[in-house]
Parts: C-alpha cells; structure tokens; sequence
C-alpha cells in the first residue's frame, strides 16, 4: 500500500484526550494534533485546496509560480504541494516569524523576503503589499491571499470537520480554536453546527488583536492593535475568512500565557506542539474551567509543531529576556534557575 504522493497524506490527524493541564476541570478536552500532516501543521489542509482551485480556475498554469505572505506554516504546505506539482513559490514573511519557520520554505526551494513587522498593512513594506508587488510583477503568477482565499475556510469544512465529528461520533460539544486567517475555525464551526447547531465555538485570540473588540461591538478599533509575539493567531485586520456568525465568543491570551501552557503540554502531556497551540490551550480551559459540564466534550485544534519554536518558548533564556520565565516558574533547566 502506498501514496502516489506526499500530498495524499494530508488529514486524518489524530484525536488525544488531554490528562494533565486540565486536571480539576470538569467534561472530555481532546486536542486535534494536526503535526501529524507532512508539513507538521494543519495548513497542509488549505494550501492544498487553494492550488487545487486556481488549477480548476485555469489562473495556475503548469510551470507558474505561487506567491503568498505566510507566517510560515501555510508556506511549507504551498512548498510541498509547489514541489510535486512542478510549481515554484516566492513567500513573504514578517520578521517576527521564527528563523526555524524560514530555514524550512528555503529548504523546499521557496524564494523568501522578510518584511518589517510593525508598519501597517497598507504601508508599501509590508508583508501584504510586498506580495502583491511580487504578483505583479511575476509572469505567470498567482497571488494565493489566505486571507480572503474561500478555498481556506472550505478545506476545513470539507476535511478538518468532518474529521471532528466522526472522531467524536457527534458527541462534540465545544470546539476552541486559535484563530488568524480564520479559515480553521470558521470552516470546521460552520460544518458543526450544520450537524448540531448547539455546538459551542470559542475563538483564541491575542492581545494587540481586533478580533474579540469586533465580534463584541462590531467596532474595527484600532487602540486594540499593537505589536505582540505569539506566532499565527490574532490579525490587524479582519480577513474574509473570518465568519463572525459561527463564532460564538472569542477568548484573548497574552504572550506569556500561551508560552507557559507550550512548554506544559510537552512536558506533562508529551504534546510537542507550537506556540498557538498554547494560546489555544490555556484559552480553552479559561473558558472550560466555568462553564464545562461532566458529560460535555470539547476539542481543541493543536496547529502545528514544537521544532518551530525551539529558539523561542522552549528556549530558556529567550523566555527569560521575555520576562515570561522566573525561579518560581517550573520547567526551567536547573543551571537557568540556579
Ligand atoms: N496557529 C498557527 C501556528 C498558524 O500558523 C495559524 C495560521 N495563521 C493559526 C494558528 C490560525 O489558523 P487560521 O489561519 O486558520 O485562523
């Protein structure tokens, strides 16, 4: 038995009930490790699909070149699929991404540029502008735009959520998902509540972010926005991807919060995952710890893989600079603590 390609691997993550972090909360909490996917995150799901479409479009041809800004992980799913399918990829990044996350799209040929973090979307030097720069200026070029691509939100509804479903034999009654793009949790939201519409959903969202604000007062305000660390969730815009009607409250946790719970679910549970994951973790059982009932079940997406942080939440002394990380703090290797 085999796979005619890598790409033919994407899905089918498994479901993992949590033990520790969660202890004293009352109800079922499954994490959906989406690591399992060959690209190590959940978005090998969506940038297969957006290709897919822009080859049923006829706007990607043989031999054309996929442009995108990316945090990283929806880059890597675009390189693997770029790379059985013939196509080349020009990525842009925002500095703050981790040079793991950078090393790994250069290590699947992908032409890279980093952009500066803090200017506004609109300005010429963002990561935004720089691709639709490179789009125009690139023959035979498609700009992917996970933002606003319904190709995004339509893997998940197609893939991610039936997953959820079958795997919980419908018995899911919350689900709580760090939300950037929104294609994760407004696709797999929107096929749940088609199969039960009580079925809870809590959005993670940071702080700097303008998502909660929004959904609360329908007000785009920009006092929400400032620079923060965690990597892929939270936006200073609000993308089409982002179904507010699905979305029934969102939950904000801070940089630190979502750091600790990280290296928690490593070491306690085994679950070596990504930042967001965090986030998406310590927001959930915020939620999970008041409202949670005995019978209730929750699934939580785990977006991605711990490697792509290991100079950043599970490094020591980066946490430390960070002032995310004292004495008091447990995990530290001894000498950091000594
Ligand atoms: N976590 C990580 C690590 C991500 O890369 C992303 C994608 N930006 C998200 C969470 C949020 O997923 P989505 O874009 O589908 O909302």
């Amino acid at each position: 038995m085999y796979y005619n390609s890598i790409i033919e691997t994407i899905g089918n993550t498994p479901l993992v009930r949590l033990n520790s972090v969660n202890k004293g909360i009352k109800g079922t909490i499954l994490v959906k490790v989406e690591y399992f996917n060959p690209g190590h995150s959940i978005k090998d799901r969506m940038a297969v699909k957006m290709i897919e479409l822009a080859e049923e479009r006829g706007d990607l041809k043989p031999g054309g070149t996929i442009i995108e800004c990316t945090s990283g992980n929806t880059g890597m799913g675009l390189a693997l699929a770029a790379c059985c399918k013939g196509y080349k990829c020009i990525f842009t990044l925002a500095d703050k991404q981790s040079k793991e996350k950078i090393d790994a799209l250069r290590a699947l040929g992908a032409e890279i540029h980093v952009c500066p973090t803090n200017v506004a979307p609109d300005d010429p030097r963002s990561y935004y502008s720089v691709a639709r720069r490179k789009h125009e200026e690139t023959p035979n070029s498609i700009f992917v735009n996970q933002y606003d691509n319904p190709g995004n939100a339509i893997a998940h509804y197609e893939t991610t959520g039936p997953e959820i479903w079958e795997q919980t034999e419908g018995k899911i009654t919350h689900y709580a998902v760090g939300v950037g793009t929104g294609g994760t949790v407004s696709g797999v939201s929107k096929y749940l509540k088609e199969q039960n519409p009580n079925v809870y959903t809590v959005g993670i969202d940071s702080y700097g972010s303008v998502f909660k604000k929004y959904k609360e007062t329908g007000i785009f305000d920009e006092n929400e926005i400032y620079s923060y660390l965690t990597e892929g969730i939270g936006e200073d815009i609000l993308p089409k991807n982002v179904d507010f009607s699905v979305i029934d409250e969102f939950i904000k946790v801070t940089d630190k919060d979502g750091a600790l719970m990280t290296r928690r679910l490593a070491k306690e549970e085994g679950l070596f995952v990504g930042w967001s994951a965090g986030s998406a973790v310590h927001g959930a059982l915020e939620y999970a710890k008041e409202n949670l009932k005995e019978d209730d079940m929750m699934v939580i997406i785990l977006h991605d893989h711990g490697t792509r942080y290991l100079g950043k939440v599970f490094n020591d002394d980066w946490m430390k600079d960070h002032g995310f990380l004292d004495s008091s703090d447990f995990g530290t290797a001894k000498s950091i603590v000594d």
